[in-house]
């Protein structure tokens, strides 16, 4: 693991709790990410969130939309380990009914829910059940008024529609709030998270709004949440993909892993194939990354494409998979352990991850 020469120091703020995870106020940077299913499908739902869960997401956004998704809610948070955000528009009414349903967290624009005595009854309901709110502004849906003031959706325009909701909320005398100023262009992006942290402290969710693909989603997330992140900037993240939210959740892992937020992990090393590869090295990686994502413990795991030059390639590998067209090798520290079939290897080398994760436990 590389060493560090430098770290990033973060803003403070005032901490704000998310059922039992704290945001701001000096806790770790949190990873979220949101479902994609229809709410109302809620083996589908329940089964998505297992995976996010499984691949170290530690805050789900739920959309709830209707009614249908509404009834849903309480049966998918029974089975949540991580706290449920809902997430709401336009109607003030799902917001209220949401908390009910046990929801941690309302997300919602607060120039879409239909007027300020409306978006009132909501954190008046927030404040009674200690349910935080995420006051999230978008450039797309900024008040007419900020538009005609300042011609386009600007980073000043961005924040002051943040600032008049927050001054609102914080006029019932609700503190429990987490910002978000999100723009899909992302230097407007950039800029608004860094105006707003001059003018208040609460916890800001940092993400690049309609992203895009996986390859472009990526890419841009990483120059706008990581250029807001390398200010110090940012207490939980989304990274926003047209892709499964699991990918969120990797990317998400790998930008704050790069910029020292997090320190240990898995890191897996795998050749870049040639002609003497026969197998979907692809995704093999693909498995053991989605798999050991979570895992917190350092370790240098290999995944080869042949065996010829893969055990020498890779030696320095804590453990590793060297494959070949229907057979390969599993080993450790360049020696092999065992001779496997090509469907044994990831299964395997999985299983043995854990086993020297489990040892090392032990041995603590
Ligand atoms: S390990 Fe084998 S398949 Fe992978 S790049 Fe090297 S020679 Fe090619």
């Amino acid at each position: 693991m590389a060493e560090n020469f430098y770290e990033i120091s973060r803003r403070q703020t005032r901490p704000v709790m998310v059922g039992k995870v704290q945001i701001g106020g000096g806790a770790p940077i949190t990873i979220q990410s949101m479902t994609n299913t229809f709410t109302h499908e809620v083996q589908e739902t329940m089964d998505q969130i297992k995976r996010l869960e499984d691949a170290g997401c530690e805050l789900i956004r739920i959309t709830v939309p209707d009614q249908k998704s509404l009834k849903a809610l309480s049966k998918i948070k029974s089975k949540m380990t991580t706290p449920l955000i809902a997430d709401i528009h336009f109607s003030y009414t799902l917001a209220l009914a949401a908390i009910d349903e046990g929801a941690d967290k309302i997300r919602i624009n607060p120039g879409n829910i239909g007027g300020m005595d409306r978006l009132a009854q909501v954190v008046e309901k927030c404040k009674k059940h200690n349910v935080a709110m995420r006051v999230g502004v978008n450039a797309g849906s900024l008040e007419k008024d900020l538009l005609d003031k300042y011609n386009h959706p600007t980073p000043e325009a961005i924040v002051e529609s943040a600032l008049r909701h927050i001054h609102f909320i914080e006029s019932l005398k609700f503190y429990n709030m987490i910002i978000s100023v999100k723009s899909s262009h992302v230097p407007t992006m950039i800029q608004s998270y860094r105006l707003l942290a001059q003018k208040c402290d609460y916890p800001f969710h940092v993400g690049v709004t309609e992203a895009g693909t996986k390859m472009q989603g990526t890419v841009k997330s990483a120059a706008g949440i990581g250029a807001v992140l390398a200010d110090g900037i940012g207490d939980t993240i989304r990274v926003s993909l047209t892709s499964d939210p699991v990918e969120e959740v990797k990317v998400a892992t790998y930008l704050l892993r790069s910029l020292g937020f997090r320190k240990d992990g898995i890191d897996i090393v795998a050749c870049p194939t040639c002609g003497r590869c026969h197998v979907d090295l692809e995704k093999m990686v693909d498995q053991v990354e989605t798999a050991t994502l979570h895992l917190k413990n350092p370790m240098r795991v290999a995944i080869m494409g042949c065996v010829v030059n893969g055990l020498g390639e890779s030696a320095e590998a804590d453990i590793g998979i060297c494959a070949e067209k229907g057979h390969g090798i599993l080993f450790e520290r360049g020696e092999v352990k065992s001779r496997l079939s090509e469907e044994e290897l990831v299964p395997q080398l999985l299983m043995t991850i854990n086993q020297k994760i489990d040892n090392r436990e032990q041995k603590k």
